[in-house]
């Protein structure tokens, strides 16, 4: 199957060096860009004939699809179901925890499911997956069917808190937690063996655990040293807050980062997410490693992570380190619109430090996209629009008043454009989301569904009583 998409407006092609293409046109065979060009010369080298299907894009934008470098699919039924005055701690301890308990295989199936018809919506089409805490299998056969690509593994934590937490269950603690590191380790690397590689390589699958208290020292380094056993990548929360910073210290005497560190834990095939509490010299070795970070700024403003006050990630990316933007759970962050995250991202380190060359368009646009492929170890493949990579990409409907007028094409996807004006996201040389909808679902059912078992889940889990803490001192 041959596709000539041509005379698109602009090709935000994300390149090495960012070209920008005008009048340009792509030919999609079967799943990879066979060619991309202006459209005239694009046009002598592939003639009309040749070509299965003509789509005519004159008025139409490119961008390359964007990759969510941190994302909980099993989350997304908890949309506003908890408050909006929690902490990080709180909120994992006494919401996510217990909401999570109640999640059976088939919700975490349709949470899945819901979240990829969102992503693909904003325009995402690759995403690095926690993992599931239930059914991995049910997961991957989720996103094959759906036809997104990803990462995806199987939620992993291996210290119990001493006290049970208020909303816990002594069932919901046998459930969830390893009895230790050798043992959750072992039903990883069984995960791994099992998925990476499924739905035609669109599905990988890393030694993902969830990180922080809830893990041992020992699970944390042998989680990144049997992923690059098995040639996979793993990722884990760390340093999310300044109270898990301040906790760690008290108890180990060092940040977070530092004790991963001093036991030989950072390597370049370990993704951390937030690491928001961190210090100069943490960075210089994460740096050093090769360690990279995925960013979820939503996820700071709604959580008061202080993104803006102590994160250091305009330094991280002065230092090498490279960032990747995350959405984060719909519930932690709010959305699953990568867009909105790239949004501020340009634009929270100019205002907070009063400085307008910190970060920008052009660089938020790489970390949504290309920067997020080298954190999944996909960029050979995707990231970019450029010839034999996969056809993973975004098609913005110029004529949506977001664009009229416009001049820049760069500023006007960062800051101007939203998901309302996408028209269709394609991925695999598929155009999965367009007319307004996700082509491989069945929209309706599923939001039916989703509606009656997010009700269900909330009700199990006694979230809507609304009595829990909104501080932790778990862990402490
Ligand atoms: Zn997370």
């Amino acid at each position: 199957m041959r596709t000539l998409i041509e005379n698109i407006e602009f090709i935000l092609t994300v390149d090495s060096e960012d070209r920008v293409l005008t009048r340009a046109s792509v030919v999609i065979e079967n799943d990879r860009i066979a060619d991309v060009g202006p459209a005239t010369e694009v046009a002598k080298r592939t003639p009309r004939h040749s070509v299965d299907a003509v789509i005519d894009a004159s008025r139409c934008g490119m961008t390359p699809g964007f990759v969510d470098s941190h994302v909980h699919l099993s989350e997304t039924l908890s949309r506003a179901v908890f408050p909006d005055n929690l902490a990080t701690r709180a909120w994992v301890f006494h919401w996510a925890k217990p909401f999570y308990a109640n999640v059976g295989g088939r919700d975490e199936v349709v949470g899945a499911l819901i979240g990829m018809a969102e992503m693909l919506r904003c325009g995402t089409t690759c995403f690095l997956d926690m993992g599931a805490q239930n059914d991995v299998a049910g997961v991957v056969r989720a996103i094959r069917e759906v036809g997104m690509r990803g990462v995806t593994g199987r939620h992993a934590c291996d210290v119990r808190p001493e006290k049970v937490p208020a909303g816990w269950t002594g069932e919901m603690m046998a459930h969830h937690f390893f009895p230790d590191a050798k043992t959750a380790l072992k039903e990883l690397e069984a995960t791994v063996r099992a998925h990476h590689g499924a739905a035609g390589g669109r599905v990988r699958c890393w030694v993902n655990i969830e990180g922080k208290e809830p893990c041992s020292l020992e699970l944390h380094v042998g989680s990144r040293a049997l992923a690059e056993r098995l040639g996979v990548g793993t990722t884990y929360h760390l340093a999310t807050s300044i109270e898990e910073a301040k906790v760690s210290e008290n108890k180990y005497g060092v940040w977070p980062v530092s004790r991963i560190a001093n036991a030989g834990g950072l390597g370049s095939n370990l993704v951390i997410a937030h690491c928001v509490a961190v210090t100069d010299e943490e960075i210089g070795r994460m740096a050093k490693a090769g360690t990279m970070v995925a960013f979820c700024p939503a996820t700071s403003v709604k959580l008061a992570k202080g993104a803006t006050r102590i994160g250091k990630y305009p330094e991280m990316i002065e230092a090498g380190i490279r960032v990747g933007i995350g959405t984060d759970g719909v519930s932690a962050g709010g959305n699953l619109n990568l867009m909105r995250q790239m949004y501020m991202v340009a634009g929270m380190f100019k205002d907070s430090r009063m400085d307008s060359t910190l970060v920008g368009a052009r660089k938020a646009l790489r970390m949504a996209t290309i920067e997020g492929a080298q954190l999944l170890g996909w960029d050979s493949e995707i990231g970019s629009i450029e010839r034999g990579k996969k056809a993973d990409f975004v098609l913005f409907d110029l004529d949506h008043f977001e664009w009229v007028p416009y001049g820049d094409a760069l500023q006007a996807v960062v800051y101007s454009a939203s998901p309302a004006s996408i028209a269709q996201t394609w991925v695999d040389g598929k155009p999965l989301y367009k007319d307004g909808r996700v082509q491989t679902l069945d929209e309706a059912a599923l939001r039916r569904e989703a509606r009656e078992r997010a009700a269900a889940v909330v009700k199990r889990a006694g979230l809507s009583l609304r009595h829990m803490p909104t501080v932790s001192t778990t862990y402490d």
